[in-house]
């Protein structure tokens, strides 16, 4: 019997997809990136840590690759299949297991709906702060691999400064409990850091114990439009220099406010920066005035403070939908996430330019400005196929640019399938060394996610 056939054995047949269900494999082999679909051998459902470690005890006994799988949000590739693996879902451990108040603590599968974390902590007036744009429908086990960060992450951190401990199956060490319960602890090497981020490569996260932290009373937002890129931007570290602390401060740039500036927002013109402000009741909304007029003085052309709930999920939807506006403008757009250091930003914009021109491309970016990280898009009013040389020597250069500039690859996307191999250009030999050295030993067949994040590490079958 082939190891694909002994899975069957361990797992409800409703909690299989196989051959039979050709379409559905094929929806399970692809994520929100370009790749194209791998259909696997395999969708596995399991609910219950114990099915995870069978899963992955007989994989590694099999040599069989296993593709970790939330929910199919990512932007790089990481979950869609490599040849011959299987996909292993987490959207059926979909429950919060323990939510504690006393000690700001909560414990989930990781197939809980970000989105649906933080609303239940919410309910406790609790505040889980990490915010992907994608939280209505991406799961916190796929956060955690890929250690997501969002809007607010300038103020309160990416998913890594949440997670206390986890526990997670890796093929060559089995189940493994790591961190701790209590809010701090410097207890030996940090395991579970290692964990987060990893993207899949070294185990299955099977379930998360988070810290929450209060939720602020209030949070107000205010929208400015500049006439120029370079003026928002400077805007952003003006505003850290006079001591505000924001929530969150969005950027785009003009071509991106015009795609996504519909409705009510049509007539305002120029590149857009959305600054939000929360805390206590009594101090946000003047911390928010200011922050107003202080934009206005610096150029602003025009200032608009969220005065109701309307308004600020309005501000944000606007925001939110950046992404999905862009696509819809154009026929083909390439989008890669970089972080550079805050005042090399506007730096960066020049060099997108520079790079789109060089290339006879558009662009467009936008991005989480209080934290450098901006999300470069490419654009052609021609199919992907048309231009994919310009856009390959296009992205080339924009990691070459932002790295130069003392930036990274990813500020918060993860590598996947889409960056490994610029990742010798960011990480020296040595380094690279030490991280296959780490997988090696907990992963040491290379059936966990192979091909994703580390260069000349490709499948299992290979
Ligand atoms: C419109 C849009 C907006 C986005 N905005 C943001 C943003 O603001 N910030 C941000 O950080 N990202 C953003 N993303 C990217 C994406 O939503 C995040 O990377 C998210 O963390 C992926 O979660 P997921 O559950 O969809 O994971 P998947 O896409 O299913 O998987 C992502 C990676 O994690 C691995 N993985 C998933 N679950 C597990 C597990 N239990 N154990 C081990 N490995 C696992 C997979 O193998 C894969 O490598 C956005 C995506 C879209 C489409």
């Amino acid at each position: 019997m082939s190891g694909y056939s002994l899975l069957k054995n361990y797992l409800d047949p409703k909690q299989i997809l196989d051959e039979s269900s050709p379409e559905l494999l094929h929806e399970y082999g692809q994520d929100e990136s370009n790749f194209a679909a791998v259909s696997p051998r395999l969708v596995l459902f399991p609910s219950e840590v114990s099915q995870l470690q069978d899963i992955v005890a007989l994989c590694n006994e099999n040599t069989i690759a296993i593709t970790p799988r939330g929910a199919g949000s990512g932007r790089t590739g990481g979950a869609v299949p490599s040849p011959d693996s299987i996909v292993v879902s987490t959207e059926r451990m979909n429950k919060i297991l323990d939510l504690d108040v006393e000690n700001l603590r909560i414990r989930v599968q990781p197939g809980v709906i970000t989105g649906e974390l933080a609303t239940a902590a919410q309910k406790q007036q609790m505040f889980y702060p990490p915010d992907p744009a994608s939280l209505e429908y991406c799961s916190i086990g796929g956060n955690v691999a890929c250690n997501a960060g969002g809007p607010r992450a300038f103020r309160y951190g990416v998913t890594r400064n949440y997670v206390l401990g986890l526990k997670a199956i890796s093929p060559g060490q089995g189940l493994l409990k790591l961190g701790s319960q209590t809010m701090k602890s410097v207890s030996g090497y940090d395991l579970t850091s290692l964990l987060v981020g990893s993207e899949g490569t070294l185990g299955l996260i099977a379930e998360i114990d988070l810290k929450l932290l209060p939720h602020p009373q209030k949070r107000q937002s205010v929208l400015a439009f500049f006439p120029s890129a370079e003026m928002s931007i400077r805007c952003v570290s003006e505003l850290i220099q006079r001591r505000y602390w924001p929530s969150a401060l969005e950027f785009a740039d003009e071509i991106a406010t015009k795609a996504a500036c519909r409705a009510k927002f049509k007539s305002f013109k120029g590149s857009m920066l959305l600054v939000s402000i929360d805390g206590r009741a009594d101090t946000v909304h003047s911390e928010v005035t200011d922050v107003g007029l202080t934009l206005e003085k610096l150029g602003a052309s025009d200032v608009l403070v969220a005065q109701n709930t309307k308004d600020e999920r309005e501000f944000w939807q606007l925001r939110r939908g950046m992404s999905k506006a862009l696509r819809e403008s154009c026929v083909c757009r390439v989008s890669e996430d970089i972080c550079v250091p805050r005042n090399r930003m506007a730096e960066m914009l020049r060099s997108i330019e520079s790079i789109a021109n060089d290339n006879q491309l558009q662009h467009a970016t936008f991005g989480h400005a209080g934290d450098g990280n901006l999300h470069a898009s490419f654009i052609a009013n021609k199919p992907r196929e048309l231009v994919s040389s310009q856009i390959d020597r296009a992205i080339h250069q924009l990691f070459a640019s932002a790295l130069s500039m003392g930036g990274t690859l990813s500020g918060e996307h993860g590598i996947g399938l889409s960056k490994r191999d610029y990742m010798p250009l960011e990480h020296s030999p040595d380094s690279l060394s030490l991280q296959r050295g780490i997988k090696r030993l907990l992963d040491p067949k290379n059936i966990m996610n192979p091909g994703k994040v580390l260069p000349e590490f490709q499948s299992c079958h290979e």
